[in-house]
């Protein structure tokens, strides 16, 4: 018998009815003919992939968005039969597979589709979607020739088929506008010259979170929701205007499992850095680093103990990290990392201030030694 991660006394609670509300305020905040791409790469942020992307579904999103063709054949694994696009690289010796799959996949490189072409997935036909680098950088065609070129292969091979045409943003969330209106006039360009060739994709998209919140008339007819459907601002500087307002899915979660009181001068923790200056109360938390639960959060951080936030003492280690209390409490007492209690909050971004990063960190970091806990009406 082999003991079950959820043997342990941390946790991740993921409130999935928050996802739905989530895409619910999408829909009703975004134009009606827009469809909604449930965004679930790096196992649903952290959240889950199989457990969001079924939830998502019956919320409404039509697709779902991954990272990685193995991503993709997972959630086919487990029975979900909704489009799948990746919008990352896979191998051309792997387009049959993904082809086979029904599993649609970006595209960008003129070699790429002639190696596929070769190695062919035949029937049914490969889905691809053309990635256009607009500004962001990072995968897409350039260059009008280069796009041209894509075209005809795509359009002269029957084991491709065109389903779709889209770009990424690199500063949808942060004012002024102009970086994000000039990769969107290049944007629009490219689809310009790609109906004058004929071309006229099912599917046009462009919008992360952040356009899909800042920019509803500019999204086409697919947005890709991902870290607004986890109830996150995609940045700070959006938080005070955002069209209407988020419901978080991710909590965590862990439980006293000693508690004792120090004297004064008595020390906690690898080098014996946090010395008690009078009698404390001191409790240990069975998380660590090693659960994503990462070192630098010592300095400033709180989690709440019955409603109360309560620093953390001395250094993290690898399993565990102690806590002062303001009083005695029973082994067993709720300690809230991540989430609500009464009326103290602790929100994903703060822990993300403190390690001086982005809230998308920090659902990913928290590794699948902690197991997640679902909780749906
Ligand atoms: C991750 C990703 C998204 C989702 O972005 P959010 O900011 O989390 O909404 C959308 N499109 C692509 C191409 C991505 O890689």
């Amino acid at each position: 018998m082999v003991a079950q991660r959820d043997s342990r006394d941390s946790w991740v609670k993921i409130n999935l009815d928050h996802i739905a509300d989530n895409i619910q305020a999408f829909q009703e905040h975004l134009p009606n003919s827009t469809a909604i791409m449930a965004v679930v790469k790096a196992d649903a942020y952290g959240h889950g992939a199989v457990r969001v992307a079924n939830k998502a579904i019956r919320a409404g999103a039509s697709w779902l968005g991954v990272a990685l063709l193995s991503e993709a054949l997972e959630l086919r694994q487990a029975g979900i039969s909704v489009p799948i696009l990746v919008f990352g690289r896979v191998r051309s010796d792997d387009a049959g597979s993904a082809a086979r799959n029904h599993i649609s996949l970006t595209v960008f490189q003129l070699e790429w589709l002639r190696e596929a072409r070769r190695l062919g997935p035949k029937d049914p036909p490969l889905q691809v979607h053309l990635n256009l680098d607009t500004g962001m950088g990072r995968l897409g065609v350039r260059e009008m020739l280069d796009l041209r070129a894509m075209v005809q292969v795509i359009q002269e091979a029957s084991c491709f088929h065109l389903q779709g045409v889209y770009t990424h943003f690199a500063t949808a969330d942060e004012g002024p506008n102009d970086y994000f209106m000039k990769q969107f006039n290049r944007f629009q360009k490219m689809l310009a010259a790609l109906k004058k060739w004929g071309v006229t994709p099912a599917l046009i998209h462009c919008a992360n979170s952040a356009t899909a919140l800042n920019f509803p008339a500019k999204v086409f007819n697919l947005v890709r929701l991902g870290i607004s459907m986890y109830g996150l601002a995609p940045s700070e500087e959006m938080k005070p205007n955002l069209p209407f307002s988020l419901q978080p899915a991710f909590t965590l979660h862990s439980r006293l499992i000693q508690v004792k009181q120090l004297k004064a001068g008595e020390a906690v923790s690898y080098g014996a850095t946090y010395v008690a200056k009078g009698k404390e109360w001191i409790a240990t938390v069975p998380l660590g680093y090693a659960d994503g639960w990462l070192r630098n959060i010592a300095t400033g951080g709180e989690v709440l103990v019955e409603g109360e936030r309560v620093p953390i003492v001395g250094r993290i280690c690898m399993d565990f990290f102690m806590i002062r209390l303001p009083a005695q409490k029973d082994i067993g007492a709720k300690v809230t990392l991540i989430g609500r209690q009464h009326d103290a909050c602790i929100e994903v971004d703060e822990v993300a201030r403190l390690l001086d990063t982005i809230n998308y960190e920090i659902p990913c970091m928290i590794s699948d030694r902690v197991p997640r806990k679902y909780v749906e009406t």
